[in-house]
């Protein structure tokens, strides 16, 4: 079979060699050109695009979003923008799309400086810390931090303001006050119903209450 096969091989020699060398001239023209095209400044190929879950953008480089566990894309824009919003917003804090997951800091540390980095770390504190309590100074608002709440010897819980120091009540988030009784329950309910009356509002960040002509400075709106 060999000896068939080599005298084949001998004797069409013209015609398998030109047969191989038309099918070789195409294959070194397909990677010649393949090559070809790497030698040169390689031309950046075209993006794959993909959509957007909150701006429903469906031309998003995929390169420019996070892809969540829950399967959705976010783009850049959007996350920046999410979590630029849950530091100011409660509801928001920590960012999240469709399900009870935190969108995972590694998606966006390089969309921050370190500046925020540090503002969302303190927010990310405050926002999840249930029962927060408030300097109740009519210029400060300070969020007072748990480890700024200790218990007096008396027994009594009070919190110090880290910003400028004033010294407030665990019981009714306002001043300090004296007496062991908390003005709480009778006099802060009396001081509400006034307030009620008179047309006043609570601050929603710092609980004061506030006459509506005059606002607080945390008001926004
Ligand atoms: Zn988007
Ligand atoms: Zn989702
Ligand atoms: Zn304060
Ligand atoms: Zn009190
Ligand atoms: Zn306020």
């Amino acid at each position: 079979l060999s000896s068939v096969k080599k005298s084949h091989t001998t004797g069409g020699s013209h015609l398998a060699s030109s047969h191989s060398l038309s099918s070789s001239t195409k294959r070194s023209t397909f990677f010649g050109n393949f090559f070809g095209s790497s030698l040169q400044p390689p031309v950046p190929e075209k993006p794959r695009l993909v959509s957007c879950v909150v701006c429903m953008d469906e031309e998003r480089p995929v390169h420019r979003t996070a892809k969540l566990k829950c399967g959705h894309r976010m783009c850049y824009p959007c996350l920046k923008r999410n979590f630029k919003l849950s530091i100011t917003d409660p509801q928001n804090m920590p960012p999240k799309c469709c399900t009870a997951d935190h969108i995972p800091l590694k998606h966006v540390e390089h969309l921050f400086d370190t500046a925020f980095k540090q503002t969302w770390n303190r927010k990310l504190a405050e926002y999840t810390t249930r029962n927060r309590i408030y300097c109740p100074s009519r210029n400060c608002g300070e969020w007072i931090r748990p480890e700024d709440i200790r218990r007096g010897e008396d027994g009594r819980k009070y919190g110090r303001c880290s910003r400028c120091k004033t010294k407030v009540c665990y019981v009714c988030h306002g001043r300090w006050h004296y007496s062991r009784e908390c003005p709480r329950d009778d006099e802060t309910n009396q001081f509400l119903e006034q307030a009620k009356r008179e047309g006043w509002q609570r601050c929603h960040r710092c609980k004061h209450m506030v006459e509506l002509q005059e606002g607080c400075n945390h008001m926004t709106w």
